[in-house]
């Protein structure tokens, strides 16, 4: 590991976790994405250079706006923080490929915003659902096709040696969400969600993803019961904006727990089924 390329991939991390907040805000709300300086939401004032480092211009403000003193949202240095740990944690994984780095990045960046897209809004975008897909395939193609990549091998390798198990594992590891939308008709559980599984167990493999999978559902669990235990605590909240009262029928968005049982499961190499691979060794 070389320390300035670690600090380099942290900052870089961090710049593009701004990027990603900007773009959460603008995607699919009529604003134009990439054009247009970064404005304070509440009085509309452009911000300055100084408004802009990742992490710090927040802490510095202490969570207000420089020119109206508003509150600004915890999600900025949040989400820029997450993508700074991303960055150092694929550069980690992979210190030697520049390659590699850039494809897990690209991949770990696009589940980020997905993430923070469906916290936001409860939905998926389809585009990155597909960008994903595209990745996924190209991944196998890549570790089977041509031997492995240099420095592409990841969590699944040497795990998942069969190309019909690495093919199988999408489509085995969102059948059970998938069934989860249609019995419900879409009400415990977005269609999007399959769909971003699928993704998930194709570069996890079935072993990693099944662990990663079960993350999700007992920490989506966890989060889902202390919301409504929560809110009946705290019967007034429910006249307060966001503060919404959450009962078992409530929509909590699970792409955030997919991306997170798959990250733990990335940056860990956490298997609770170690003896799976066995079957088709
Ligand atoms: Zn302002």
């Amino acid at each position: 590991m070389d320390v300035y390329l670690a600090i380099g991939a942290t900052v870089f991390g961090a710049i593009i976790g701004s990027f990603l907040n900007a773009l959460s805000f603008r995607w699919g709300t009529g604003h134009s994405v990439l054009r247009g300086r970064s404005r304070c939401m509440q009085c509309g004032h452009t911000l300055g250079w100084r408004d802009l480092f990742p992490i710090f211009s927040y802490l510095y403000l202490r969570g207000r706006c420089r020119y109206c003193r508003s509150r600004i949202s915890v999600q900025y240095p949040l989400v820029e923080a997450v993508a700074a740990l991303i960055s150092i944690v694929v550069y980690l994984q992979n210190p030697l490929s520049l390659f590699a780095y850039a494809f897990w990045l690209m991949v770990w960046m696009t589940l980020l915003f997905v993430a923070v897209y469906d916290l936001r809004h409860t939905v998926i975008p389809w585009a990155c659902t597909i960008a994903l897909a595209v990745l996924a395939l190209l991944y196998l193609a890549l570790h089977f096709g041509f031997g492995g990549a240099p420095g592409l091998a990841q969590v699944n390798d040497g795990l998942t040696k069969s190309i019909i198990w690495a093919l199988l594992a999408g489509p085995l590891l969102a059948l059970p969400l998938f069934l989860f939308s249609l019995i419900s008709r879409g009400t415990w559980m977005g269609w999007g969600d399959g769909a971003l599984e699928l993704s998930l167990g194709w570069f996890l493999g079935l072993a990693y993803g099944a662990s990663a999978l079960m993350i999700a559902f007992w920490s989506g669990a966890f989060v889902g019961v202390l919301l409504i235990l929560l809110s009946k605590l705290t019967p007034t909240a429910s006249s307060r904006g966001r503060a919404q009262r959450f009962t078992i029928k409530s929509e909590i968005p699970f792409a955030p727990f997919l991306v997170l049982g798959a990250f733990i499961v990335y940056a860990l190499h956490l298997n609770f089924f170690i003896t799976l691979p066995l079957l088709w060794q």
